[in-house]
């Protein structure tokens, strides 16, 4: 078949792999003037592992990783507020990574495999009939006719607005800036520390001796917060979070620090008579639970297989949302309740969580439950 694919993302590339692998014949559209390796960090849960294991990525993208054993959130006093481990299995861990690594491995992957990737090319609509798809460009020009086409432009997708598919949006008050940088103070877990549910902070481990900081705003204090003093900011976030300072000591400005918003969206339904929706550009959330990065490669596995299995594009469709909506539905509801806990303006919810989160893991059901929600495994509410 022939197939457009509009974003070389995490999501867009690992499609890309897997289509033209299976032999179709594939065209990612992506807006940047190249695709650059470029990103913060970003946990790899073993539901990610295992798309990697399939993509043949798997040693490659783990050599470059940090190993993470779970993850420990601790509050603002230092008492600590939960450590959750992954569980003692073999492939029971996560990995901290620069997404620009995994990108980079992504990108050489899909490229490897035949898809070819035009970049400079913004796709701001599409036009549809039962003989196929065209995307629209930026510039008005259509391009040529695809079987069908996939949305892996990401949690602002243009193609999610016009598609015209009912869709729930929420856009959060809250944000992140964050950098990377070498580090030794934390290795071994995604590390953050909360005070109320006003200031958050985390360092992720990203192998090579390095992390990934961030600081969550509002993102209305996002120009006071960066046109006003580094060394003040430097010395609050010390304060909150001692593990910070190695991290931050070469930094003297906000000039390498990223500013980063996030959204939620549910949308009624995934696909169109030949477009269909992976990645953020299906199910945007909050960053809180570490899962976007590992969905969206999911999406891209199960889509591919559903098409092989089926040789139809509607019917892969369906295929795809049977195996997919209990999970997508579980991993959008769990992290849409869970952050206001973490960033909101309610300081009361930060009161049941400091009684409630240290106890959680060590309950037997509960616990298991928060290890499989973590490790990207669970399927739905009743799995
Ligand atoms: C601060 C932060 C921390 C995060 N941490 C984690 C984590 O620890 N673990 C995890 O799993 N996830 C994490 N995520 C989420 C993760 O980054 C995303 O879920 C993941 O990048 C989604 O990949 P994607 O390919 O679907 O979308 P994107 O990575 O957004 O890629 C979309 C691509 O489409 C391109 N594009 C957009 N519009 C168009 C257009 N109109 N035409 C052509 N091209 C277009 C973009 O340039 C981009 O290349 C985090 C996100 C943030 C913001």
């Amino acid at each position: 078949m022939r197939i457009a694919i509009a974003g070389c993302g995490i999501t867009g590339a690992a499609a890309g792999s897997f289509l033209s692998s299976a032999g179709h014949e594939v065209t990612v559209f992506e807006q940047a003037e190249e695709c650059r390796n470029i990103g913060a960090g970003i946990l790899i849960q073993p539901s990610g592992q295992h798309v990697l294991k399939q993509l043949d990525l798997y040693p490659i993208v783990k050599q470059e990783a940090a190993i993470l054993d779970g993850l420990e959130a601790r509050l603002a006093n230092g008492r600590q507020l939960i450590r959750l481990r992954y569980g003692s299995g073999p492939d029971s861990c996560g990995w901290g990574v620069h997404r620009g690594r995994l990108f980079g491995a992504l990108l050489k992957r899909c490229r490897d495999s035949g898809a070819v990737i035009q970049t400079n090319s913004r796709i701001r609509s599409f036009e549809e009939s039962s003989a196929g798809i065209r995307f629209i460009h930026d510039d008005g020009s259509q391009s040529e006719e695809f079987d069908f086409a996939i949305a892996a432009d990401g949690s602002r997708s243009i193609l999610r607005k016009v598609a015209g598919i009912p869709t729930h949006s929420i856009e959060y008050p809250y944000a992140a800036l964050w950098t990377t940088s070498p580090c030794t103070s934390i290795t071994d877990r995604l590390f953050q520390v909360i005070d109320s549910t006003k200031r958050l902070t985390g360092i992720l481990p990203i192998g090579n001796n390095e992390a990934s900081f961030f600081w969550g705003l509002r993102k209305t204090d996002h120009s006071a917060c960066v046109n006003g003093s580094f060394d003040e900011w430097r010395k609050n976030v010390i304060e909150l979070c001692p593990a910070a300072e190695n991290f931050l000591e070469p930094f003297q400005s906000f000039d390498s620090f990223i500013f980063s918003e996030y959204r939620h969206a549910v949308m009624s339904r995934w696909h169109t008579e030949k477009l269909i929706f992976l990645g953020d550009a299906a199910h945007p959330t909050s960053p809180h639970l570490g899962q976007g990065a590992n969905l969206g490669l999911e999406d891209a596995a199960v889509f591919s297989q559903a098409l092989v299995a089926t040789r139809n594009f509607a019917d892969a469709c369906r295929n795809y949302t049977w195996q997919r909506r209990a999970k997508l539905r579980y991993y959008q509801t769990v992290t849409r309740l869970l952050t206001p806990f973490f960033q909101s303006d309610i300081p009361l919810l930060a009161w049941g969580r400091n009684l409630a989160l240290p106890w959680m893991p060590s309950l037997p059901l509960v616990g298991s439950m928060m290890r499989k929600t973590l490790r990207g495994e669970k399927q739905g509410w009743l799995n």
